[in-house]
């Protein structure tokens, strides 16, 4: 089976709608990706159809025109963002998109501050013990 419909087997189009932060409402329907859409007209389930311009597909034309990337590229990013399984054989070479070095850059941020905290929490302890010492006449 082609990595398309592996990615199709796993993963509906409101799924990735939802997962990029797209609202979708209790109809099924969002904004349209393919127009300038004010009220929601598309509607997303496994596939996608706008009934404003007419725009129909699936989840990997949906990804493709999400993210402006050829549709290989984009199922290579859907696979590691959604983390699906497919079968290695037919796997597309992930270059990391703006979204993942975004992402990249929040996590390295994170583990910093992680790392100050830690450090800083450490001296605390340090000074507060000193202090405690001075206090008792050990110093
Ligand atoms: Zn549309």
């Amino acid at each position: 089976m082609g990595i398309y419909s592996q990615i199709k087997e796993q993963v509906s189009t409101r799924e990735v709608a939802e997962h990029y932060g797209y609202k979708v409402n209790r109809n099924g329907m969002m904004r349209c990706l393919f127009h300038d859409d004010r009220n929601p007209s598309m509607k997303v389930d496994q596939n996608f159809i706008c009934f404003g311009c007419q725009e129909k597909g699936d989840v990997i034309r949906f990804a493709s025109k999400l993210f402006g990337l050829p549709a290989y590229e984009a199922a290579g990013k859907l696979i590691e963002d959604m983390g699906l399984t497919v079968s290695l054989e037919n796997k597309p070479d992930v270059r990391p998109g703006i979204h993942k070095i975004a992402q990249l850059k929040r996590q390295d941020e994170a583990r910093f501050r992680q790392t100050v905290d830690r450090v800083y929490n450490v001296y605390c302890d340090y000074f507060h013990l000193l202090n405690e010492w001075a206090c008792c006449g050990k110093l």
